[in-house]
C-alpha cells in the first residue's frame, strides 16, 4: 500500500503538492517528512507568531517564537524540548494557520504533529488519556441533552 500525508496532514500550497512524495507506509512517511522538515526549517518563528492556540498555552507566553520552533524540531529528534515547546505541540488543534504563514513549505501541523507523537512514545509530554478525554465529553454532551437522553446515553 503506498501512502501519502492526508489531506489535512500537507500543506494546500501548490508547490508542496505538486512535489508531495508518497511513501510505502507510515514509518516510511514520517522518516521522510521529519528529514525533510528539519533540514527545511530556519526557526523564524512565523508559525508560532500565526497560531491561535498560543494564547492558552501559559508555558508559551512571552516565549520566544524561534526558540520555541527550536524546542519542537528537538522533541521531533526525540529531545526534551522546553516548556514552551511541550504545551504548543499539546494544544495544537489542528487550525491550519500555520501551514500558509511557513515561508519554507515545511507544514508546521505536521511538524507539530509528529513532534508530539515522538514526545509521547518517549515520555516526554503523556499520553493522551482516553478516560479524561470521555469525562470531558460527556460533560459537554449534558449541556445539550434533556434529562432522559442523559440516562440513556450517558
Ligand atoms: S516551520 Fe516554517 S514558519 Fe515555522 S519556524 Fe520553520 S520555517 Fe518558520
Amino acid at each position: 500500500m503506498v501512502v501519502s500525508a492526508s489531506r489535512s496532514d500537507v500543506a494546500p500550497s501548490a508547490s508542496r503538492n505538486d512535489v508531495a512524495p508518497r511513501y510505502a507506509n507510515w514509518a516510511e512517511l514520517r522518516a521522510a517528512e521529519s528529514a525533510r522538515m528539519l533540514a527545511a526549517c530556519t526557526a523564524c518563528g512565523a508559525c508560532f507568531e500565526a497560531c491561535p492556540m498560543i494564547a492558552y498555552v501559559p508555558a508559551a507566553q512571552g516565549a520566544s517564537p524561534g526558540d520555541t520552533v527550536r524546542g519542537v524540531l528537538a522533541l521531533l529528534q526525540g529531545g526534551a524540548g522546553d516548556a514552551a515547546s511541550r504545551g504548543w505541540v499539546a494544544a495544537c488543534t489542528r487550525s491550519a494557520v500555520c501551514i500558509p504563514a511557513c515561508p519554507e513549505a515545511v507544514d508546521p501541523m505536521l511538524l507539530l504533529r509528529l513532534a508530539k507523537f515522538t514526545a509521547q512514545e518517549n515520555g516526554t509530554i503523556p499520553p493522551r488519556d482516553a478516560r479524561d478525554a470521555m469525562s470531558r465529553a460527556k460533560a459537554f454532551a449534558r449541556l445539550g441533552f434533556s434529562e432522559t437522553e442523559q440516562k440513556e446515553w450517558l
